[in-house]
């Protein structure tokens, strides 16, 4: 019987609404900004070669405040360089985000845009159509491999487009984290239930080296154990990527879901302040280089 569950992401207006809610009540941002100023820098250095032009991809990007943020960074390593920044991102919403930030923010002018509205595949089939040569000094996938039907080909195209000293950055939900042991409740035909540590599985057994950093991040999901609570819900949805999860899941995977939350709370009590209503969500920073 086919699956009535339905992806999130075909709802863009709600998928907006849960991951800002998501970004509320969660310290996601925060642990990437923490990283972004404390430990991307001396990665950022590396790239380059010396060159006074980079090429930045960056793949399911959303509104686009992360990668500003890291643009800052690299141009802070790299005084006087400009930016070539490929933008892949399907949600207009987002998209249309991305692009008032850029038209408000001052001193930009070393960057320049394009705007690829489109999936990464769509991405991949087009750089391959149009025979692009182009190679990239730095590109980075942060939170989006959830949402490919095949992460381990999607990181080796992107791989492949990297420069000498090229890198490329990947954040995903830590294999440790007790969200990130949830494949028995996982439905593929939603989500890859991807986590860094099937990543780093997959590197392994292609030999391609990389270095991980973990990131230790929170997540209050009081709200979620409340029947019929609205926030709660679209929090669940965003969790698990389902469409309106609490009114269309069995009763059997609510349970399992509203269990698992509840056991990854416990599992972590030091990451969790004590808290027993917030949850771990650590993610793990993988960075690779051309092969
Ligand atoms: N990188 C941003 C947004 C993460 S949310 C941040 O960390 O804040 C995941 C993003 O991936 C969303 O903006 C979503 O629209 C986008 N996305 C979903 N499916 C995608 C796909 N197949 N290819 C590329 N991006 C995708």
């Amino acid at each position: 019987m086919a699956s009535p569950l339905k992806s999130l992401v075909i709802d863009d207006n709600r998928y907006q609404k849960s991951f800002q809610l998501f970004l509320e009540r969660s310290s996601e941002h925060q642990c990437m900004q923490d990283f972004i100023h404390n430990t991307l820098p001396d990665i950022l250095a590396s790239i380059g070669d010396g060159k006074s032009h980079l090429n930045v991809i960056g793949v399911g990007s959303g509104a686009g405040e992360i990668d500003l943020e890291m643009l800052s960074q690299l141009r802070l390593k790299h005084p006087g360089v400009t930016v070539d920044n490929e933008v892949v991102e399907p949600s207009s919403t987002q998209l249309h985000q991305y692009k008032v930030m850029v038209s408000q923010k001052p001193n930009l002018d070393y960057i320049k845009c394009t705007w690829n509205k489109m999936t990464s595949s769509e991405f991949e089939e087009q750089w391959r159509v149009k025979k692009m040569t182009k190679k990239a000094d730095f590109i980075h996938m942060i939170q989006m491999l959830y949402y490919v039907k095949d992460p381990g080909a999607t990181i080796e195209f992107f791989q492949s487009l990297l420069d000498n000293k090229g890198k490329l950055l990947i954040i995903l939900v830590s294999g440790e984290s007790g969200w990130g042991n949830r494949s028995q409740l996982c439905n593929t035909e939603i989500s890859q239930c991807v986590t860094t540590g099937d990543m780093k599985s997959f590197l392994d057994s292609k030999g391609v080296s990389y270095q991980s950093y973990e990131l230790p991040s929170q997540m209050e999901i009081t709200e979620c154990f409340t029947e019929g609570d609205e926030k709660g819900e679209l929090l669940l949805d965003f969790l698990t990527e389902v469409l309106d999860f609490s009114n269309t899941a069995s009763p059997e995977l609510k349970a399992g879901v509203l269990e698992l939350s509840l056991i990854t709370s416990l599992w972590y009590p030091i990451l969790l302040s004590y808290n027993p209503n917030k949850n771990s969500l650590n993610h793990t920073v993988l960075t690779t280089s051309a092969k």
